[in-house]
């Protein structure tokens, strides 16, 4: 048997359909009084009615979260939080508003509850990210840990087709990559199986009909869990290529990792057989790669790196800058593996 580290984070979860009711008693529970509720521009009307559920708790709404958390919008969000005198805030939406909330609880402090209305697991993680003049700067604090995390799947029915398919591929991501994680440990390995389990039943249900509640609580089950993988190991080759591909080139986030992971997967699982097993029987398969490749088309999630609108003439850069960084990875690719590996995904060949 291997041995491991499991360092479970101190945070409460709590799930449910119509959860959302909740949040004031959340918000008193961390006996805070003056909340400012944080949102994308397109979700301000979710936000608002955040801020009337939690009544006189509140002390405002700021709608100007922004993929990738620019600098300039994670200092406005902070000054805002200190002239209104907030003592928390509420991020809710997806990973780019749980990404601001994170952003002022590493400046500030402040505690933080995040009602995610994605699959990107931000939520369950201590990683923050700041960008500034085109490049992400990311890290890991305990801060930024939301102190609770309120799951209403009811908030997911609206959740885009593209962008729940993409993003529930993006969470089964997280979970693939703990399984061959080095600090990887044994109750994770249930996290990451349940969980791709869990969204690999319902993925193809929601992009039928989004408004499946069954589904849609299923689904947001099991990001919660990928969630938890991410938090908990250190994640290898396909992070770090979709990293590159988000952070250098700007490709979309959620749909980068879904054209990637079936690659990745066909490349490292031959070095990682327990993964291997895991994934043979959450996904009901002998043949993960391709499942995963599937399971993309089934979502109507794009197949190629080019749809995304990389060039083939980027690749020798990103082969470059991603051997150019040490990270743990069950198989050692080469230059030519990582080449090969990338074509294929760039132009939506079957993985091998
Ligand atoms: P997102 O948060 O950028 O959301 C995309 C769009 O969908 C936004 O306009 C948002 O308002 C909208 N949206 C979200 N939920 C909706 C819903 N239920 N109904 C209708 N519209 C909805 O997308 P994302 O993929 O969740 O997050 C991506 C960002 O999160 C990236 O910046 C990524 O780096 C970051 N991320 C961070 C971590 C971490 O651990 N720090 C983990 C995963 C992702």
């Amino acid at each position: 048997m291997n041995a491991f580290v499991h360092d479970a984070p101190p945070m409460r979860v709590v799930f449910g359909p119509g959860r959302l009711t909740d949040l004031p008693a959340e918000a008193a529970r961390l006996d805070l009084h003056r909340v400012l509720v944080l949102c994308t521009p397109e979700q301000r009307e979710l936000a608002e009615h955040a801020a009337a559920l939690l009544g006189p708790l509140a002390a405002g709404v700021f709608a100007g979260a922004r993929m990738h958390v620019p600098a300039d919008t994670a200092a406005a969000a902070h000054d805002h939080a200190g002239r209104i005198g907030a003592d928390g805030c509420v991020a809710i939406g997806g990973g780019s508003t749980i990404g601001l909330g994170k952003a002022i609880a590493l400046e500030s402090g402040l505690p933080v509850i995040a009602v995610p209305t994605t699959y990107s697991g931000s939520e369950m993680t201590s990683i923050w990210g700041i960008t500034e003049a085109g490049r992400k700067r990311t890290g890991r604090d305990r801060a930024v840990l939301p102190r609770t995390v309120l799951y209403d799947p009811d908030l997911t029915l609206g959740l885009p087709a593209a962008l729940s398919g993409t993003s529930g591929i993006n969470a089964i991501a997280h979970a693939v990559e703990a399984l061959y994680a080095p600090d990887t440990s044994p109750i994770i390995e249930l996290f990451a199986e349940e969980g791709i389990r869990c969204l690999a039943a319902a993925l193809p249900s929601t992009a039928v009909d989004p408004t499946d509640r069954d589904a849609r609580a299923q689904a947001l089950r099991g990001s919660w869990l990928c969630g938890a993988c991410l938090g908990a190991t250190t994640m290898s080759l396909h992070h770090k290529l979709c990293h590159v591909l988000g952070g250098t080139f700007d490709l979309p986030h959620a749909a980068t990792h879904a054209v990637v992971l079936p690659h990745v997967a066909a490349f490292n699982l031959p070095a990682a057989p327990t993964a291997h097993a895991a994934l043979c029987r959450a996904l009901g398969t002998t043949d993960p790669a391709h499942a995963l490749a599937d399971l993309g088309t089934v979502v109507g999630a794009p197949r190629s790196l080019a749809e995304l609108g990389l060039r083939d003439t980027d690749l020798p850069e990103i082969v470059n800058e991603v051997l150019g960084q040490p990270y743990a990875n069950p198989r050692t690719p080469t230059h030519n593996d990582l080449e090969a590996l990338l074509r294929a995904a760039h132009t939506g060949a079957t993985p091998r």
